[in-house]
């Protein structure tokens, strides 16, 4: 059915014109866009809010200062069931749909300062167990899954290498042939979990006579394999509570069962699942920039100078309705696509959108909350000044903001999209 077609039902229906027309309802749904929250996703909101208060922010300023995991926080992230909120009960998570995810990772963000191991979690879930759901056989997600819910293991997406960033086309590690399985070599960089991981979902040129789009194909790389090294530690200015390490792959034997998908999808399987990636990755920020929109609030009540609160200056006034206005279109965007994928539709532009309005919306905001807070913001003491470091990341990893606006440009019917 053609878009007008749909939008000339939609109309008609909604006038009251066209009743019991079968194909009305099906039209409607294009238009309705509809993630009214549930009073059972509200309560689950609330739990999780309490929980990350209570559980997993004491240790934000030890992981910033020493650049590692809170493996604490990080068991009873756990035990809370954050780790397999999207996967499905009959492999070991929660089974939630979509939006309900997106919720409670917000609601994580939100209760929850330790941005660090709230990105170990969601690279994690959204960048190595979310792949398994996806692609993996019945085989692989039962060997993998349920222990990637519990914690026991460690997920990490190693794609990224010195010389394919943006470009993953140009990938450069292989996987040759040999028997029914493959021996991996190459090299991965700014790998999330990296030096902590149990277990890599890794991408590797399998074919020197394929175009490129069929050149690749994605493996499942357990760190204890013989032959995988992590080579050096990256120390990084924020979410320094997730590791990140650069991987050595060197003569790895993987057998057939560590395909992910078909050999040469790859790449397919790649653009299909950064969606997700990209979408619900930045749940968690929408929390924490509520969480910085609070603190900036009550500072701007209490603090007062020229006898004063500062916040009844218009410069401040307009200031927090800006990261009001910030969080609104966060919010509304992130639920939008979290809606999408619980009707299992496609949404590459509404992802790239999301990402790019979390992300650029979350630094500003952070700026915005040092100024605020003069001096005091700029202290490490107060916190304010790590929250700047740790946003600043996200307008880089999982596609830089160039790369955004260039997919949403090319969506648009323009050339040149990467
Ligand atoms: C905190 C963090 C965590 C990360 N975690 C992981 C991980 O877990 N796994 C993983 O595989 N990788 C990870 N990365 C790497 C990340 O995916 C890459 O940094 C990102 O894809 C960009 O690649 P690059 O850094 O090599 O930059 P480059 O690709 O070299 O880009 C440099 C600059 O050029 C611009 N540019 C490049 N090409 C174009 C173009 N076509 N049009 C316009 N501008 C362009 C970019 O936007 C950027 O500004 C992480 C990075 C960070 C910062």
């Amino acid at each position: 059915m053609t878009d007008m077609l749909c939008m000339w039902v939609a109309r008609r229906h909604m006038r009251g014109i066209v009743r019991h027309v079968p194909i009305a309802a099906h039209a409607l749904r294009r238009y309705c866009v509809d993630f009214a929250i549930s009073p059972r996703q509200r309560e689950l909101c609330a739990e999780t809010v309490r929980f990350a208060r209570q559980e997993l922010g004491g240790r934000t300023d030890e992981s910033d200062r020493s650049g590692s995991l809170d493996t604490e926080g990080w068991r009873k992230a756990a035990e809370f069931g954050a780790l397999g909120w999207p996967v499905p009960r009959e492999h070991g998570g929660s089974g939630f749909d979509p939006l309900t995810s997106a919720l409670a990772f917000e609601a994580l963000g939100y209760g929850c300062s330790n941005n660090g191991l709230l990105f170990a979690i969601n690279n994690h879930v959204w960048a190595c167990a979310i792949y398994l759901v996806k692609h993996g056989t019945e085989r692989q997600k039962a060997r993998w899954l349920p222990e990637l819910c519990r914690g026991a293991v460690v997920g990490a997406h190693a794609l990224t290498e010195p010389q394919a960033g943006s470009d993953m086309l140009a990938l450069a590690a292989t996987a040759h042939r040999d028997g029914s399985g493959w021996v991996l070599n190459g090299t991965k960089t700014f790998i999330s979990n990296g030096s902590c991981a149990d277990l890599f979902v890794t991408f590797a040129r399998t074919s020197e006579s394929e175009g490129p789009e069929r050149a690749l194909s994605a493996f499942l790389v357990p760190a204890d394999a013989p032959g995988v090294r992590v080579t050096r530690e990256l120390e990084k200015a924020g979410l320094r509570g997730a590791p990140m390490g650069e991987i050595q792959f060197s003569d790895v034997r993987l057998d057939a069962d560590q395909l992910l998908g078909r050999e040469g999808a790859g790449y397919q399987i790649f653009t299909s699942t950064i969606e997700w990636e990209r979408g619900f990755l930045f749940a968690s920020g929408v929390g924490t920039m509520r969480r910085l929109l609070e603190t900036c609030v009550e500072h701007a009540a209490k603090r007062e100078q020229f006898d004063r609160p500062i916040g009844s200056f218009q410069a401040v006034s307009h200031t927090l309705a800006d990261m009001r206005i910030r969080l609104e279109l966060a919010q509304l965007t992130l639920y939008k696509f979290g809606w999408l994928k619980r009707e299992g539709r496609l949404a590459m532009l509404e992802s790239s959108i999301l990402k790019l309005v979390v992300s650029e919306g979350l630094l500003e905001t952070a700026l915005e909350a040092v100024q605020l807070h003069g001096a005091r913001g700029y202290l490490t003491e107060g916190g304010i000044e790590r929250e700047v470091r740790d946003a600043l990341a996200g307008t880089i990893y999982g596609g830089t903001s160039q790369i955004q606006r260039s997919i949403i440009a090319s969506l648009l019917g323009l050339p040149g999209a990467p």
